[in-house]
């Protein structure tokens, strides 16, 4: 079924002479790879298309990937809009979306929101760059890919599947990240990028350690507070990166970083786990993602609380009736 969507979208691409690609809010490393590599395949294939990347944010951790594109409003009405690694309507990182033309989602996320006129969703890849990589290598006769769109969606790849380790990873994963490495990826100067950190990070790092928290069941979790912020210099950002700090903690199966946003006087959650899923935990806070890397928002200490409790019972629940985890 997925192969007459794919061919489908092929052919609105070839019918229309301007294309607007955007993502999702907050962008990470798969984001930013799915759209900037999908552009540049597409750019490369149809030069004579006029082809944009659109978005109203930007992540400073990954700036190195370069600019994006600024278009007038006018633009959108004979615009194809195709949207990646996006499951809802509020995540599109374009308040212009719905004046587009037609919309194609391309999206790993568990459906919840099929915005799009046409929706092509895997939930079960584990990046939005693997289906970009896919994609082409479903039509490669008709598509041209060049190192620099096969280092981007390398890059969605190894970041949104933490380096091959995350559930989603198959086989299929390595095959189509192994056809991308053949264009010839500067891996070096792409590994460096994603791993070199400031000594201000590091210092951040060390506080973390001091002073996160961890509840009876094994959760482990840290509040970015508004004095802390201030503190260390942060912007919501840089304050939401903790979040993968706490990654490594023994019998912390369940992590979360609270990141208080004073402009919308809310806090941002970013819940992971391993071995059980936390997805179900997320949308009762009003959040989503995937099973074991998901997002919500609460609205004051005391729920955050709530959350923490419900976590905790959670990650106990499941200590209590399985074998084998760390
Ligand atoms: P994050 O912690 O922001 O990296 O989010 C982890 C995953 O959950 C990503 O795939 C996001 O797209 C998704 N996600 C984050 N926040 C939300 C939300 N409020 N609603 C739905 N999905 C979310």
């Amino acid at each position: 079924m997925n192969e007459e969507i794919k061919l489908k979208i092929l052919e609105k691409i070839e019918s229309y002479r301007t294309i607007i690609v955007s993502r999702h809010i907050r962008p990470d490393g798969d984001a930013v790879g799915s759209t900037k590599g999908l552009v540049r395949l597409l750019k490369d294939t149809y030069p004579a298309k006029d082809i944009y990347l659109v978005n109203d944010d930007y992540a400073d951790y990954l700036a190195f990937c370069g600019s994006e594109d600024t278009v007038t409003e006018d633009i959108y009405e004979n615009a194809l809009l195709i949207t990646i690694d996006t499951g809802t309507r509020k995540r599109i990182s374009n308040a212009n979306f719905q004046k587009a033309k037609e919309i194609i989602k391309i999206d790993h996320h568990i459906e919840a929101d099929p915005y799009g006129d046409l929706n092509w969703v895997e939930d079960f890849r584990s990046s939005a760059c693997e289906m970009i990589a896919d994609f082409y290598l479903t039509f490669k006769d008709r598509l041209k890919m060049s190192t620099e769109a096969a280092t981007y969606l390398y890059m969605g790849m190894v970041t949104d599947s933490g380096r091959f380790r995350f559930e989603g990873v198959t086989g299929e994963t390595l095959r189509l990240a192994a056809a991308l490495f053949d264009f010839g990826i500067d891996y070096e100067t792409l590994f460096a990028h994603l791993y070199m950190e400031t000594p201000e990070r590091l210092k951040l790092k060390s506080y973390v350690y001091d002073h996160l928290q961890t509840t009876k069941n094994g959760v482990a979790y840290i509040y970015m507070s508004e004095a802390l912020q201030k503190q260390f210099h942060l912007n919501l950002e840089s304050a939401s990166d903790v979040v993968s700090d706490l990654s490594k903690i023994r019998g912390s199966l369940i992590w979360v970083a609270f990141i208080y946003n004073s402009e919308k006087q809310e806090i941002r959650v970013r819940l992971r786990s391993r071995f059980l899923g936390i997805n179900d935990l997320a949308i009762k806070y009003h959040g989503g993602g995937h099973n074991m890397a998901a997002g919500a928002t609460v609205y004051s200490e005391e729920e955050m609380y709530a959350l923490i409790e419900d976590a905790d019972k959670l990650l106990g629940e499941y200590k209590a009736t399985h074998e084998g985890w760390l």
